[in-house]
């Protein structure tokens, strides 16, 4: 079996470019018998031509062959080898002025061989000129196969680009040919690869000189490939397809720059998208389609791609599955540029893996929410979320499908199963899950949590822990803590800089009382119903004592704080309980709310009596003196109308911060509460 592989010019440009060929022939040689046609040397058909025109002498072309025998070859070798260049010039002088252009593949060949019979390649070299009939395939393919299967040897070697007519006159298949020339030694012997080796990573979407964000198009279509060649293209001589094409042969187009890098592989199989890629040839652009269905939608997507450039199209016709304008000479790259941009520019979007720990109300909300959004996640940031891991306290799964069937470390799970850029959801009550946090980064997960939990702990470990974070280069976010959905602590990041001094932070931000506080008036439903209310209704922690006695606001207080650079510990927080928290079973706390709550009346009565309403204040006040030079505490406190708190209604939260940057106070206040606005909270710290 043979394979034919091909260079073109700057693959052989110089002695080092040929011995990369050579390295690149004698890998292919391990697979089985190798055909090598090249080109002459960069350049050297141009310079053969000049001579021939008389406008040129043949020193610098002499000098550059000359050089590249010194150094490949050394000793006797040299002077051989030097010996026959002489002699090709010679020849080459002496021959008719529309003979002199077929030398240079002469030259390029006939070094290559003597360098593989040098290095003990069996190696044969092939006169194309013999073998090659301009016009008459059948009558090249016999012969071309006769003299190969005669030659019997590892590497043959043949000159591309010449040939000659049937009367025998040397002649060349026309500039770009050697690509030609290798489909027909290819076609002739039923090769099993054709690889055309270039300068240049395959067939591009357009012409890299020109579009700088052309990419590779990695397979193609026969008739694409000769599309794009017979208009613009110049990779690819375009008469070389139709033999590929009757044998039923890939053609390869490789980099031989970058031999194992991006390439092209045209074949028999139909294109894979309507549009493949944009030519041009003078002020005639081509846009390469290869579906007749999508042309009239990409005629009025190109035309608009245009207009937003300020280009104008001078024409614009469908030909076949083409598209193809005129534009003036002058706008011709901004033009490609363009039509690029809009046809082949659409970024592939970015996967992320999703690991949820938590099946709760949050967890589940954001399940059935990335269920939902996924579509419009996709369109809008260009992100596809999956999700491959679940768990709840005692299972979890990892993979498609999401079956919870698995016990064990969950954590440990994860880190093995994760792909890069995975984000770890902690939607879990856990106090201790924030120790393995650590872990996960090490691994390069991110972390996105909804457990203020993982937050309220000893501020060293906190910072410790957001340290980590970073020196791994991933993200820590966890903005549902506070406010739900609401974008507070993002918020106070921002004025985090260092820069702004915090007067103050006053935080509304316990849903339960809020709701209570806003319903009780002493008269109607008591204290204790109230509360059971809410409890049923979910807007308290599962003991409502945690809401009531302020472990749940001091939580946010301590995160609030801590985000808005102000290192605070939970003994520095004055807690006055909303209602004195009597312990033991559930049911003794509601009974000993009966008197409490009489209390709790007249207290309410004392602020109406100002024009004041109640709220469960958490704050903090610059208090100079103190540890920290911050008083904290948490208590219910009279609001009057001027109090931004004032008007909060229902589970409306409210956080209050004075600053240097924010003399007249920074509010923000809305719906704190929901496992849906925890939902798409979590998602926003996902995407953001
Ligand atoms: N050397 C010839 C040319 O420059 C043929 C080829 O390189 O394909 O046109
Ligand atoms: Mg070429």
């Amino acid at each position: 079996m043979y394979r034919v592989l091909k260079f073109g010019g700057s693959s052989v440009a110089s002695a080092t470019a040929m011995s990369r060929v050579l390295d690149i022939v004698g890998s292919a040689t391990q697979e089985g018998k190798v055909i090598l046609v090249s080109s002459a040397i960069s350049g050297c058909t141009d310079a053969l031509l000049a001579i021939a025109a008389g406008k040129a002498d043949a020193a610098v072309l002499k000098q550059r062959h000359l050089e590249i025998v010194r150094r490949l070859f050394t000793g006797e070798e040299r002077k051989e080898v030097s010996a026959e260049v002489l002699a090709l010039f010679d020849a080459m002088e002496a021959s008719p002025l529309e003979e002199k252009v077929t030398f240079g593949e002469l030259l390029s060949t006939r070094i290559l061989y003597r360098k593989l019979i040098c290095d003990g390649t069996r190696a044969a070299w092939l006169d194309s000129r013999k073998l090659v009939v301009k016009d008459n395939i059948p009558e090249t393919y016999r012969r071309i196969k006769e003299a190969v299967f005669a030659a019997d040897a590892e590497v043959i070697v043949a000159p591309g680009f010449i040939c000659s007519d049937s009367s025998g006159k040397v002649c060349t298949l026309g500039r770009g040919g050697s690509d030609y020339s290798a489909a027909l030694y290819a076609a002739a012997v039923q090769a099993d690869a054709l690889r055309i080796w270039t300068d240049v990573p395959g067939i591009m979407t357009a012409n890299p000189k020109e579009v700088p964000a052309a990419r590779t198009i990695p397979r193609m279509s026969y008739a694409a490939a000769l599309d794009m060649a017979e208009h613009g293209a110049k990779v690819l001589y375009a008469p070389t397809v139709a033999p590929a094409m009757e044998a039923g042969l890939d053609i390869e187009i490789r980099n031989t720059f970058d031999p194992e890098g991006k390439h092209t592989v045209i074949c028999a199989e139909a294109d894979a998208t309507p549009w493949i890629g944009v030519t041009s040839e003078g002020g005639t652009i081509r846009l390469v389609g290869s579906t007749l269905a999508k042309v009239r939608d990409g005629a009025r997507q190109a035309g608009e791609a245009l207009n937003e450039s300020g280009i104008a199209a001078l024409s614009l016709e469908c030909e076949g599955n083409d598209l193809v304008f005129t534009v003036r000479e002058s706008v011709k790259i901004q033009a490609l540029n363009a039509l690029h941009r809009c046809f082949f520019q659409t970024r592939k979007p970015e996967e992320i893996a999703l690991f949820i720990a938590g099946n709760g109300a949050v967890g589940k909300a954001l399940l059935s929410l990335i269920g939902k959004s996924a579509e419009s996640v996709a369109e809008r940031s260009g992100k596809v979320l999956r999700v491959l891991g679940l768990a709840d306290s005692k299972h979890y799964g990892i993979g498609a499908g999401l079956v919870m069937d698995k016990e064990g470390d969950y954590v440990k799970a994860v880190i093995e199963a994760a792909p890069e850029g995975s984000v770890f959801v902690d939607c879990t009550d856990s106090e201790t899950l924030w120790k393995r946090y650590g872990e996960l980064f090490e691994a390069g997960i991110s972390i996105v949590s909804s457990n203020r939990r993982s937050f309220a702990i000893p501020y060293t470990d906190f910072a410790a822990m957001h340290t980590s974070a970073r020196e791994h280069g991933v993200f820590l976010r966890y903005e549902t803590t506070v406010g739900a959905a609401l974008p507070i602590l993002s918020t106070m990041l921002a004025s985090a800089t260092g820069c702004d001094d915090v007067q103050s932070i006053e935080a509304v931000v316990s849903c339960t009382l809020n709701q209570i506080l806003g319903e009780y008036n002493g008269e109607g439903a008591s204290l204790a119903s109230l509360i059971r209310r809410a409890q049923e209704a979910g807007l308290t922690e599962p003991d409502p004592r945690t809401d009531l006695g302020g472990k749940d606001a001091l939580r946010k207080l301590l995160i609030l704080s801590r985000v808005a650079g102000i290192p605070l510990e939970e003994s520095d927080v004055e807690i006055e309980p909303a209602v004195p928290l009597k312990d033991g079973p559930l049911e003794d706390f509601y009974a000993s709310l009966q008197e409490a709550g009489k209390d709790f009346a007249a207290k309410a009565r004392a602020a109406a009596v100002k024009g004041c309403r109640l709220r469960f204040v958490a704050s903090v006040d610059k208090a100079p003196g103190t540890r920290l030079g911050y008083r904290a505490s948490i208590r219910i406190r009279e609001v009057g109308l001027s109090h931004p708190a004032y008007f909060l209604q229902g589970t409306e939260n409210a956080i209050i911060v004075q600053s240097t940057f924010h003399p007249y106070p920074l509010v923000i206040q809305g719906s704190g509460e929901g496992a849906l606005q925890a939902a798409s909270s979590i998602l926003n710290d996902i995407l953001r």
